[in-house]
C-alpha cells in the first residue's frame, strides 16, 4: 500500500527500503523492490514483514541507482511471492497501489494476443500491456502513454525500465502520488512523508497527472496529455 522511487547518486536499495518503513502505518503483507544496475533489470520480493525483504537482500543484494519499491496490501490475488510487487514483463517493471477495475477484460485480451499472466493480480495486466507496446517498437514513454490511457481503476503507478538508469514514470488517478526534487537526484511517493529523509521539496501530482522523471527534474502532463505546471512546495515534516 505504498510506492516509492528513487533516482539517486548512491546505491537506492537502502534508501527504497528506509522510504517503505515510512509507509508501513498504511498496513501491508509483502513487500519488494526493482532496480536498474548496468543496464540490467531485477527485484527482489518477500512476503511479511519488511525485515523479510532487508534480509534477502543482505543475503542477495540488488545494486543500482534506480529503483522502485512496494509494500503490498493484497486486493486481487493472495499475499504470495508471485503476486508481489514490482511485476515485471520483460523490459518493464512496475509497482501500484488501488486496483485495476477493467483487469479482467485487458488480461484476456493480452491472452488473446501471446502475453499471459503469472501472477494473479491485477497489476500484472499494466506491465503487460507496456510490454506488449514496446515490442512493437513503442518508446518507454510511448509505452506507458498508451497503457495509461486503457486502464480504469484508482490507482497510483511507478515504471522503472531494464536498459534506462535514469527514467522513472509515475502516474496518479485516484491515489496520492508526490514527486520529489533532489540536488541531481528525483524521487516518488505515495506521500511527503516517505520521502522526508532525502527531501523536503514536493510536487504533488493531480488527479489524472502523470510525470516523467528523469534526475534533471519532472515533465508533468495532464490526463489530456498538455504539458501542466504543478507547483513545487517545501513541506515541514519531523524526519
Ligand atoms: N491491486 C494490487 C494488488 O493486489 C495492488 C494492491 C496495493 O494497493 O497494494 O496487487
Amino acid at each position: 500500500c505504498g510506492i516509492v522511487g528513487v533516482l539517486g547518486h548512491h546505491e537506492v536499495a537502502p534508501l527504497l527500503v528506509e522510504a517503505l518503513k515510512r509507509l508501513e502505518y498504511r498496513g501491508y503483507d509483502s513487500a519488494g523492490i526493482a532496480t536498474v544496475n548496468g543496464g540490467k533489470l531485477d527485484r527482489r520480493r518477500a512476503v511479511g514483514k519488511l525485515v523479510n525483504l532487508s534480509d534477502l537482500l543482505v543475503h542477495d543484494p540488488l545494486p543500482g541507482k534506480a529503483g522502485i519499491g512496494h509494500t503490498r496490501w493484497a486486493t486481487h490475488g493472495g499475499p504470495v511471492i508471485k503476486n508481489a510487487h514490482p511485476h515485471r514483463a520483460g523490459p518493464v517493471a512496475v509497482v501500484h497501489n488501488g486496483i485495476i477495475e477493467n483487469f479482467r477484460e485487458l488480461r484476456e485480451e493480452l491472452a488473446a494476443s501471446g502475453y499471459v499472466q503469472e501472477s494473479d493480480t491485477d497489476t500484472e495486466a499494466v506491465a503487460l500491456l507496456v510490454r506488449r507496446a514496446m515490442d512493437a517498437g513503442a518508446t518507454p514513454v510511448e509505452a506507458a502513454r498508451e497503457t495509461l490511457s486503457r486502464l480504469h481503476g484508482a490507482f497510483a503507478l511507478c515504471f522503472l525500465f531494464d536498459g534506462e538508469e535514469d527514467l522513472l514514470i509515475a502516474a496518479r488517478k485516484g491515489s496520492p502520488l508526490a514527486i520529489g526534487h533532489g540536488e541531481g537526484e528525483m524521487f516518488v511517493g505515495s506521500d511527503a512523508i516517505a520521502l522526508a529523509p532525502m527531501t523536503d521539496r514536493i510536487t504533488y501530482l493531480e488527479e489524472g497527472d502523470w510525470a516523467v522523471v528523469t534526475r534533471k527534474g519532472a515533465e508533468i502532463f495532464d490526463a489530456a496529455g498538455r504539458r501542466a505546471n504543478r507547483p513545487e512546495t517545501r513541506i515541514h515534516l519531523d524526519a
